[in-house]
């Protein structure tokens, strides 16, 4: 979701006349977009500020914040930041810009009907919707995006259909809990109808959303992602934690007992998935006891990968307001160690899994190593690749490959020749 908020705040500044440039020191204004759950990922935003303070002494430099800003993190960079822009009113930047360069001038259009230009030439983000009705405690979502709001699924679909006709071959549906897409529009239709329009639009592409909510995922989606053609097989289901008490703590609506039968649901409609999850540790309370239901937990389900963080209290959050952040660091970076460990061996296992198998990779990076090019791309569920040729692949291109090694962080593969 920060990847495509950076994209539409990128083009509402390039109608404003502004050029991206990827080195700072050629910046006129620097945007910058708040994570909406790790407060860590907010305080490092101070180092930079030193950094463009002093390149403010020395020329005009305009700093914009904004993706999830709430009112605390207003107060705390008040003075510090020139704008502050609400993610979904990136229509007030030309106003609010105009205070500070008076010639800049335009009328612009709602978060959703922006037409992103997009960082990749074949990967590309389409936000279904936006903002979120679960208020999970550690998460500052509901407060800085609002309810949720779908976008109208016309408007989703002619997106999709324009990026299939100029060959992109990846495209990630994005929304905060996609599972409730339509639920606020009476008229609207609901997500696992989308997601059939949308895989019919076209073949030979990789069809992929985030993030759903275990506790919005029906029967009915399951079924509709077993018989979609284009849909990766690649799930990502946060499941934050394996203790009941903490995840009630968190507010998320679920038990284990819930998440475990959804994944054994989704086994058995796709036997092949590959599947992620998102979990905290240290969450405020967590125990020694409760931190191992988390890994048993982890062990049942056999995660391909797992993106985890230490728990870090947002500023403004319920959790910050009922909890006293009691898990000490070292007790948290030490869960943190073991549980990297433990998702490490997994990933190994699956990698293992894949080996002797052919796949697609969609390729996203080559580098010339003495004669030869080490290729990276990733496979539709995600990982990722590590090709040898004597040839540079096209970036952006399909190549079909036999995977050959298994390695921690991925797989090697050899090409199939036609
Ligand atoms: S589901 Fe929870 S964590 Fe996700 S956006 Fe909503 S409130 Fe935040």
């Amino acid at each position: 979701m920060n990847t495509s908020d950076a994209e539409r705040l990128a083009t509402v500044l390039k109608q404003l006349g502004y050029q991206e440039t990827n080195n700072e020191k050629e910046a006129d204004l620097i945007g910058v977009i708040a994570c909406s759950v790790r407060q860590a990922a907010v305080d490092r935003i101070y180092g930079k500020l030193r950094e463009w303070q002093l390149v403010k002494v020395k020329r005009p430099l305009i700093t914009l914040l904004s993706g999830c800003v709430l009112p605390q993190d207003r107060k705390k960079f008040k003075d510090k930041f020139d704008l502050f822009i609400d993610i979904n009113h990136l229509d007030h930047i030309a106003t609010d810009l105009k205070n500070l360069a008076p010639e800049e001038k335009l009328a612009l259009s709602d978060f959703f009907s922006i037409d992103p230009s997009y960082q990749s030439d074949y990967r590309a983000y389409v936000p279904i919707m936006t903002g979120c009705n679960k208020f999970c405690t550690y998460c500052a979502v509901p407060y800085t995006r609002g309810r949720e709001m779908s976008r109208p699924s016309g408007q989703i679909i002619d997106e999709v259909k324009n990026l299939l006709s100029q060959g992109y071959k990846e495209i990630i549906l994005l929304g905060q809990n996609v599972n409730s897409y339509g639920l606020d529009r009476k008229e609207e239709i609901k997500f696992p109808e989308l997601l059939k329009k949308i895989d019919g639009l076209g073949k030979n592409f990789w069809l992929k959303f985030l993030t759903s909510h275990p506790y919005d995922m029906s029967d009915e989606l399951i079924a509709t992602m077993s018989k979609a053609q284009n849909l990766s097989h690649y799930l990502h289901l946060p499941v934050q934690s394996g203790s009941d008490a903490v995840l009630k703590k968190m507010n998320r609506h679920y038990t284990v007992a819930h998440y475990k039968k959804l994944i054994k649901k989704i086994r058995e409609a796709i036997a092949d998935i590959a599947i992620s999850t998102d979990i905290i540790v240290g969450f405020p309370t967590e125990t020694e006891v409760q931190f191992k239901e988390t890994l048993k937990l982890v062990k049942e389900v056999g995660y391909n990968t797992a993106y985890f963080a230490q728990y870090s209290p947002r500023v403004g959050t319920a959790a910050t307001k009922m909890f006293k952040d009691d898990v000490p660091k070292t007790t948290k970076k030490k869960r943190w160690q073991e549980l990297n460990k433990l998702i490490g061996q997994q990933s190994l296992n699956f990698n293992k899994k894949l080996i002797g198998k052919t796949a697609l990779v969609l390729i996203d990076q080559n580098e010339k190593i003495d004669k030869n090019y080490l290729n990276l791309g990733k496979l539709a569920n995600y990982t990722t690749v590590k090709i040898n040729t004597s040839k540079p692949l096209k970036i952006g291109g399909f190549v079909k490959v036999k995977i050959t090694k298994a390695l921690n962080w991925g797989v090697e593969g050899a090409i199939i020749k036609k």
